[in-house]
């Protein structure tokens, strides 16, 4: 494994070096074939759990980056990788760098007294989340390994302890900038948001003295996007912390993730998410918020005059708004197959929504029974009766196939997930991964047997999901 050095020159104290924790017996448990070829990656399995548990020491010395990060709205000035350490960098076929961290992997300097550690459980999580989500076609970091430690986390109850190895291209987060601010850096701010802007955005290279603006409004169509595309799917994030949110679009940090099952914008399972700011339904306000976040963190690459560095970014975060909206709409559009566009769509699209909530639908399930019926016979719930009149006018001989590639025939659901993690935990295996994840090849097209993968019957009302530490 071929390591390139990541984010040693963009600040003093930015990337320390540290090295992960040696842990008594590793043992791989997951190992994510399809990507490993991506990166040319040819380890002998006997090889691979000494080195994504962190037990052998690799060419070049290990980092934990700092960042600060507003979470649940308060600030704190210093979070930084308390329990990751970033090997480095690799390169895909396309000359392409990943960031390959382990996370896990020991106490660092930002442990600030936490244990450095990860159960088995998140950790297996994390993996089998990130998958699903990159075969929904959510942006996302990925997962390359699960070690399972052969030692003991405490947390309420003692757990086995878990190595994973996150992929992602890189690990720029908003909070990493508002990190550098804090400080007054404004030598390791430009330095940052140059590396971000050669990373994801070489198009506005040339931007000129524009080109932070022209940055802040790349990670805002990002930002956009990737709710969008969150919302399309029904996946609840959980934490959209801006240390949990990275500036290349990427969905990271599967803590208390979940997915909404009977569709209501309200939906909130995160067990500390007293107040529902990051309920489904919110993502969007929440994504904009962050992403002020990150300008009022850019205002000294912006302009040397604070006032004026605020006035030319507020269009842009004005814009958010503007931009979610046309793409929600346009997202409906699609899921429902609509033809061209009627003044009363919106009507349409809010009634349906009306219907699912009132009748606790299930979202998933209800769009592809509603797609699935314009290509035969679909048992549908008796309340959409009229409704699905008035929606098959407005479709046309493309609906179906809009309709295919929007809503997904099976989903990482809660009661699935909970199952594989339990399975690993009680066996350090799962039958049920193997299966899911052949549904999950082709989560749009399959016609696998999916009665397995369907909703529960009864909805996951007192469902609650926890940070993953
Ligand atoms: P997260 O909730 O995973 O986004 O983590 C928030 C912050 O807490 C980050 O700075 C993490 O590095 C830190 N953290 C979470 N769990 C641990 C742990 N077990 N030990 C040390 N730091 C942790
Ligand atoms: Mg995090």
């Amino acid at each position: 494994m071929k390591l390139v050095p990541r984010y040693t020159d963009i600040a003093e104290n930015f990337a320390i070096e540290d090295f992960p924790a040696s842990v008594a017996s590793p043992q791989l448990l997951l190992w994510n074939e399809s990507l490993a070829k991506q990166f040319n990656i040819n380890i002998a399995d006997d090889l691979r759990a000494n080195i994504f548990s962190g037990n052998e020491q690799q060419a070049i010395p290990a980092v934990a980056l700092g960042y600060s990060g507003h979470q649940f709205g308060h600030f704190s000035p210093r979070l930084g990788d308390g329990r990751a350490h970033l090997l480095g960098a690799i390169s895909d076929d396309e000359n392409q760098l990943w960031d390959i961290q382990l996370k896990g992997s020991g106490a660092t300097p930002y442990s600030r007294g936490g244990d450095g550690r990860c159960a088995l459980g998140p950790a297996i999580r994390e993996y089998v989340m990130s998958e699903a989500m990159h075969a929904l076609g959510v942006k996302t970091t990925r997962c390359l390994a699960v070690v399972g430690s052969g030692e003991t986390v405490y947390r309420s109850l003692p757990q086995a302890g878990a190595i994973v190895t996150r992929v992602a291209t890189s690990h720029i987060r908003v909070g990493s900038f508002q990190y550098l601010a804090t400080q007054g850096d404004v030598e390791g701010l430009k330095n940052l948001a140059d590396l971000a802007i050669e990373r994801h955005y070489p198009e506005i290279i040339d931007t000129g003295s524009q080109r932070y603006l022209a940055f802040l409004g790349a990670v805002i169509k990002n930002q956009v996007k990737l709710v969008v595309s969150w919302m399309r799917v029904g996946f609840i994030h959980g934490v959209m912390n801006t240390d949990n949110t990275l500036v290349s679009g990427e969905t990271i940090d599967y803590g208390p993730c979940a997915m909404m099952n009977s569709f209501d914008f309200d939906t909130v399972f995160s067990s500390i998410d007293k107040q529902g700011r990051y309920a489904f339904g919110n993502q969007p306000n929440i994504a904009n918020w962050n992403c002020a976040r990150l300008a009022e963190s850019l205002i000294p690459l912006i302009s040397d005059d604070d006032e004026q560095a605020v006035s030319l970014m507020t269009p842009f975060i004005n814009s958010f708004a503007e931009q979610f909206n046309t793409q929600f709409t346009a997202m409906w559009a699609q899921k429902l197959g609509l033809s061209g566009a009627h003044a009363s769509d919106d009507e349409l699209i809010a009634e349906l929504l009306t219907l699912l909530k009132g009748s606790e639908l299930d979202y998933t399930d209800t769009f592809d029974a509603l797609t699935e019926s314009l290509n035969g016979e679909v048992l549908m719930p008796d309340v959409l009766t009229q409704w699905v009149i008035k929606w098959k006018s407005r479709t046309d001989e493309n609906s179906y196939k809009k309709m295919r590639t929007a809503n997904p025939r099976v989903i990482p659901r809660n009661h699935i997930i909970e199952k594989i993690l339990a399975e690993y935990v009680n066996t350090g295996s799962s039958e049920l991964l193997g299966s899911f994840m052949g549904v999950l090849s082709d989560p749009y097209f399959t016609n696998k047997n999916l009665a397995e993968y369907r909703a529960l019957l009864q909805s996951d009302k007192n469902y609650k999901t926890f940070c993953g530490t």
